[in-house]
């Protein structure tokens, strides 16, 4: 399936959302503790919104330091150091690679606590979990409070600082292979809560 050169301006522009994260797929094996689980992201890139260029972000951390304030403050090319809207992309939106789709505004990962993301293996979505300073995994809002009332040395921070939205992935960079055995039929015959969110938070 060949893109139109323009796709990933009017995908920009038909969501507000300014920031996608990728995700490589591919031969490269998953790391180990997400071995069986899913697919990891592989790396993080930010549009800017004056050029529309795609920048990569090199950690999680600056990524989620970007996402947390995105429709306050949009990301351009001088966020990046010595980087102008005059450089070349760092990475192009096409279907060498799988991207999904991030909302804005989500949460900073609260400090000790670590947030993985994974791509389901027949690519239909992702899901959210948090990886907490005792090494517990945590899957959902209600799980954490039961957490957190379980660790009294946690109570500080927010409920709302844990956040479990996905990103939304890109339908036309899922493999073709993927496409045909399960994605469209795996999306039909189940469609998720996280799926309307999606649509209504836009
Ligand atoms: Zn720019």
């Amino acid at each position: 399936m060949q893109l139109p050169t323009n796709s990933a301006r009017q995908l920009e522009i038909g969501d507000h959302t300014r920031e996608r994260i990728v995700q490589r797929h591919g031969r490269r094996q998953a790391p180990e503790d997400d071995a069986g689980e899913g697919l990891p992201v592989g790396l993080y890139a930010a549009q800017c919104e004056e050029c529309f260029k795609w920048r990569l972000i090199s950690s999680q951390e600056e990524y989620e330091d970007i996402r947390s304030r995105l429709i306050e403050e949009p990301f351009t090319c001088h966020r990046k150091t010595d980087t102008s809207c005059e450089d070349p992309p760092d990475i192009d939106y096409d279907t060498t690679r799988t991207w999904v789709i991030d909302k804005p505004n989500l949460p900073k990962t609260p400090k000790g606590f670590k947030r993985r993301l994974v791509l389901r293996r027949n690519f239909s979505k992702l899901d959210a979990y948090y990886v907490t300073p005792t090494g517990k995994t945590v899957r959902s809002s209600t799980k954490m409070l039961a957490f957190v009332e379980a660790n009294p040395q946690y109570k500080d921070i927010p409920l709302s600082d844990f956040s479990f939205a996905v990103p939304k992935v890109m339908e036309e960079t899922v493999p073709e292979s993927i496409l045909k055995s399960c994605f469209s039929s795996c999306k039909r015959s189940k469609k998720t809560k996280d799926e309307s969110v999606d649509i209504d938070g836009r």
